[in-house]
């Protein structure tokens, strides 16, 4: 599988060829990516057949929203499923990856922590998401959006920093043979507040989202269990200092649950943080899961609660809702799959 090799060893994936064709094997990798090798026109059919290029097969495709969202569910050779979203606007378009198989981190709300973690994804498998989506924009365009992906946002499965090596190396791919900038590129994480500092001392500057969605202590271990080994302080210090490291603003998540983080005096908390730290906050109203009961507040809390925030100078926008009818939206991955009565 090519995707799985690191790219200075596409010489030895084809030993008994010409030296060049490791560039031109590169080429169809990271700069015009295709869906299938019969698409490598320059390299020799009986070579083209011999290759492997995904490193795994699409299970599922499933689009809506008039074809602007797109979500695949790939299934690895050794059976673990990673699952992509592509998300078509005026102004973007937008992919977002999975780092990992499952999900160890458990917050509540969330379908892919409600079913545990699988494995960590390779840095080939991550990669792979971004040329597939993008070999696939090319052949079927969205119309009235951009024709390349703008964005790449690590908000699929898993905990992109509890997955540093292959997330790393997947990012110095993309940003180094695929040429993205690193500002395109988007990790969200639940908190990690080591991993933060880790990531800011990289010599690219990703954007970074921080999933907050709680502004005590208290709260917030319900929520995210992981807040128990780092706390809010320790990941609003973390965040602080990859904000002065790196000159990028940072953005708060905030996943709003009806009667459970949707009160005022929450609200007066985060708008202190993200004071605090110059954020952007981001709502993203909780998208229904299996497991649980909670739902998404009613319009009029919603609004009340961002008024709130801007009451106290925040910077606050909704996230529009995508692709919910196909389980592609925030949190949803994986859920039907594995509760087809869901
Ligand atoms: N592990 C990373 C990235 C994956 S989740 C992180 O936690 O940031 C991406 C975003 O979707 C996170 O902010 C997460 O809290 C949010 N999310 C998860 N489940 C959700 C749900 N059911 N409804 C709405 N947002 C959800």
């Amino acid at each position: 599988m090519l995707y799985l090799t690191e790219p200075e060893d596409l010489a030895s994936v084809v030993p008994n060829e010409p030296g060049y064709r490791t560039a031109q094997l590169s080429a169809w990798l990271y700069d015009t990516p295709v869906l299938t090798t019969g698409e490598m026109t320059n390299l020799p059919a009986g070579l083209r057949q011999s290759l492997d290029l995904w490193p795994f097969v699409v299970e599922v495709e499933q689009t809506a929203d008039k074809g602007r969202t797109v979500k695949w569910l790939m299934r690895t050779p050794d059976g673990v499923s990673i699952e992509a979203v592509l998300m078509g606007y005026p102004k973007r378009v937008t992919l977002c990856i999975s780092s990992q198989a499952g999900c160890a981190m458990a917050c509540t709300f969330c379908a892919t922590g409600q079913f545990g973690f699988e494995r960590h994804l390779l840095s080939g498998e991550i990669v792979a998401q971004v040329a597939y989506a993008s070999a696939y924009l090319t052949a079927n365009p969205m119309p009235g959006t951009p024709d390349h992906i703008t964005n790449i946002v690590f908000m699929g499965m898993g905990e992109p920093l509890a997955n540093y090596r292959h997330v790393k190396s997947a990012i110095d791919r993309m940003t180094g043979l695929m040429g993205r900038s690193a500002r395109s590129i988007t990790v969200s994480t639940v908190g990690v507040a080591p991993a933060i500092r880790r990531l800011a001392d990289e010599p690219w500057k990703v954007s970074l989202a921080v999933s907050l969605h709680a502004a005590d202590d208290e709260l917030r271990s319900q929520l995210v269990p992981l807040n128990r080994r780092y706390p809010l302080e320790e990941v609003v210090s973390a965040t602080e200092y990859y904000v002065a490291r790196t000159g990028r603003r940072a953005s708060i998540e905030w996943t709003l649950i009806d009667g459970t983080n949707d009160s005022l005096e929450q609200a007066d908390g985060l708008a202190r943080i993200a004071g605090r730290l110059g954020a952007h906050i981001n709502i993203i109203a909780l998208n229904p899961t299996p497991l649980t009961a909670d739902k998404a507040p009613s319009a009029e809390r919603t609004s009340a609660f961002m008024a709130r925030l801007r009451k106290r100078g925040a910077n606050v926008t909704l996230r529009a809702t995508r692709g919910r009818e196909i389980d592609a939206a925030c949190g949803q991955l994986r859920a039907r799959r594995l509760n087809p009565v869901s």
